[in-house]
């Protein structure tokens, strides 16, 4: 670690940096040598793409495309494509080695990739995304594949551009190819499991921190940051092994109750009300932000990226943090939390039970063969709680918090990789 400079911390922290911050501690504690940590520093692949596209009222539009592939040592690389507004290079390239770290902690044989079109999906027709999803594909036919890089579902995207995907790759292969992308209907090869696959790996590693710290999931009490597929998926598991869940939020707002939320109501208010928890009257509206700061056992932040921050991080007065988010936790705050003694699930473990149920769609694809829901949920379950309890057993080890300690995990194993393969 001779001539490697301390990843800086600034107040407000980009992705990248975000990541690299932690990602340099971890490596300081496992003493990665500087080749490795030179490499793993920089993406193996960046790929900017011009897309035009025509709109629907005959003019051309040209949108730019990402993909960047961080490393493709474990196996073929995995990772979401992202339509939005504020996609660029750098959250593109945070996004992409986090999918690296997710998919070693919970040891599967994939490597981390991440893809995005600056677009804003709610103002473009279907047969707009649609045109837009195929040129993005075309243009990425030399990068996608099953055995090289596998897109996925990520903000505005669904099942319905990966089945987009999967039908123009398909095409220039000159066959189906359902095994390139993950997060498809199942009628062309979707997992069964895979929608609620994200919030049952938060309830699994949320069950198993409260067992470290002999929390009674009957006594216990949670909020829930952001009711979309994570937050209520993770919401009705929980509770349905004890948990009463007291506050819940999205964009409307946050809603409590002293006496534990209802949340198949808040569910089926939420269906009815085009998605929103706007108006549900099982509960008292608070201001949203007051979620974070409730007197509860477990806070489980599930909308978004930095919402614990140097602003609020000393007001949380939870015990147990399990990130249902990607990043929602800025790496200035990480070292509040863990002077005031809160463990945390982090992201990279504990919504890992998205990816590995897409690693479960990947493998039934290729056997040609569809699995049980009971199948998916006892095999993804498994690895869930295998991977908590290696990061805890490290964390231990080390003497370093859960975050850290998952970052070890993951680093080494790629390490390891390169150890073995070699070829600089
Ligand atoms: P989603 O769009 O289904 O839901 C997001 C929810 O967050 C919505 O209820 C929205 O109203 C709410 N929200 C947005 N801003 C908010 C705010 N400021 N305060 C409170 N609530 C707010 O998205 P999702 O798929 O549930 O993803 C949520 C998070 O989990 C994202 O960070 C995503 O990257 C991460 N994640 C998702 C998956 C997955 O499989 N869906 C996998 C891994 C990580």
């Amino acid at each position: 670690m001779g001539y490697i400079e301390p990843a800086p911390i600034k107040d407000k922290e980009n992705p990248f940096e975000s990541m690299m911050s932690r990602f340099h501690i971890a490596a300081q504690h496992l003493g990665l040598n500087d080749e490795v940590y030179n490499v793993l520093k920089n993406p193996t692949k960046q790929v900017i793409v011009s897309l035009p596209v025509t709109m629907d009222d005959g003019s051309i539009k040209v949108f730019e495309g990402y993909r960047v592939i961080h490393s493709n040592i474990l196996g073929p690389s995995k990772g979401g494509v992202r339509y939005d507004m504020g996609v660029n290079l750098d959250e593109v390239k945070a996004l992409a080695a986090w999918m690296t770290w997710k998919c070693a902690v919970v040891d599967i044989p994939y490597g981390g990739a991440k893809g995005g079109i600056k677009c804003n999906p709610r103002e473009m027709s279907a047969g707009e995304i649609e045109r837009l999803t195929r040129a993005y594909t075309n243009n990425m036919i030399e990068i996608f594949g099953a055995d090289r890089d596998i897109p996925a579902p990520d903000m505005g995207t669904g099942p319905r551009e990966m089945a987009w995907m999967m039908d123009e790759y398909s095409r220039t292969q000159g066959m189906t190819v359902n095994a390139m992308v993950t997060g498809k209907p199942l009628v062309l090869g979707g997992s069964l499991g895979r929608t609620e696959a994200t919030g049952r790996g938060v309830m699994v590693s949320a069950m198993a921190a409260m067992e470290k710290l002999k929390i009674n999931p009957y006594q216990a009490t949670a909020a829930i940051q952001g009711f979309g597929n994570v937050g209520s998926w993770a919401a009705i598991l929980m509770e349905e092994r004890g948990v009463s869940i007291r506050a819940i939020s999205d964009v409307s707002g946050a809603y409590v109750n002293e006496k534990g939320i209802d949340i198949q109501k808040a569910i089926e208010h939420r269906n009815n009300n085009k998605g929103s928890l706007e108006g549900f009257d099982g509960a008292d509206r608070i201001d949203g932000a007051e979620l974070l700061t409730l007197d509860v056992d477990v806070l489980v932040p599930a909308a978004m990226e930095d919402v614990i921050t140097m602003q609020n991080v000393k007001d949380i007065r939870a015990k147990l943090i399990v990130e249902g988010a990607n990043g929602p936790t800025s790496a200035k705050a990480d070292q509040f939390i863990n002077e005031k003694g809160i463990m945390v699930a982090p992201d990279i473990l504990a919504n890992a039970g998205g990816v590995t149920v897409s690693y479960f769609e990947w493998v039934q694809n290729r056997l040609g063969y569809k699995w049980t829901a009971e199948r998916v949920n006892r095999r993804s379950d498994r690895i869930m709680k295998e991977a908590f309890n290696t990061v805890y057993k490290i964390s231990k080890e080390y003497d370093v918090p859960m975050r850290i300690a998952a970052y070890i995990v993951a680093i080494d194993k790629v390490a390891k990789t390169y150890s073995f393969r070699g070829g600089f």
